[in-house]
């Protein structure tokens, strides 16, 4: 039986009408004055400190902490700004899902896995009111690399339940081959959305448990038996 269901956040949960890459642009610009450069970067299944690490280095700046500091505090003020700007949503079923998972005979424990900061995956979820379920996750600021946060969003479960989880307890719900991936390095079983960063026939080539247009097409019952 399912006892942990992680979740990725952009393209899986919601889209934020393009908030947060606005901001991580608005971020760079105004804190370290570099202009462009964004625009030809691959954000989708990315770790935000990843994206800032490639971004400062390719523009000769160093990746020091402070500098992450530096951008990061500048980002969380300019996604809050941009997501009151733009037109976002949750993704289609996201609201229905959560409740059905919640009312299930023994719900699981839900979490994120994502490569949002904590503080930014925070700030988008209480945007649109998905932000209370989650009680437990990985996130960008705890590695650069997604399937290291997938070990410690695994490990952190762990934790809770005070027992290791096997592989077949855990789903990884995401919306790109990333996502399938960091879900097969831990062992569990992946449930790929083509609500974002891919399209549906490449995410069925990566094999995913379950690849569906959209939460719609699976219930929690079936998923979590
Ligand atoms: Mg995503």
């Amino acid at each position: 039986m399912v006892r942990l269901v992680l979740f990725d956040i952009d393209g899986t949960l919601v889209h934020t009408g393009g908030a947060g890459v606005r901001a991580f642009a608005r971020a760079f610009e105004t804190e370290f004055g570099l202009r462009h450069g964004t625009e030809r970067m691959r954000f989708a299944g990315r770790t935000d400190s990843g994206l800032v690490r490639e971004f400062l280095t390719s523009h000769g700046v160093e990746a020091t902490p402070e500098n992450f500091r530096r951008f990061f505090d500048c980002y969380v003020f300019w996604l809050d700004h941009h997501l009151h700007e733009l037109a976002g949503s949750a993704c289609p079923g996201v609201g229905d899902w959560l409740a059905e998972l919640a009312a299930l005979p023994e719900p699981p424990l839900l979490g994120l896995l994502t490569g949002n900061i904590r503080l930014g995956a925070q700030i988008k979820l209480r945007h649109y009111g998905l932000w209370d379920p989650f009680v437990t996750g990985g996130y960008g600021d705890d590695h650069e690399d997604r399937n290291e946060i997938a070990r410690i969003a695994r490990a952190r479960g762990n934790r809770r339940f005070g027992r290791e989880l096997h592989g077949e307890e855990i789903i990884v719900i995401g919306d790109t081959p990333l996502d399938i991936a960091c879900g097969r390095s831990i062992g569990a079983r992946c449930l790929a959305v083509a609500t974002g960063g891919a399209k549906l026939e490449e995410l069925q080539a990566h094999q995913a448990d379950w690849a569906v247009p959209d939460l719609t097409h699976l219930t929690p019952t079936e998923a979590c038996r």
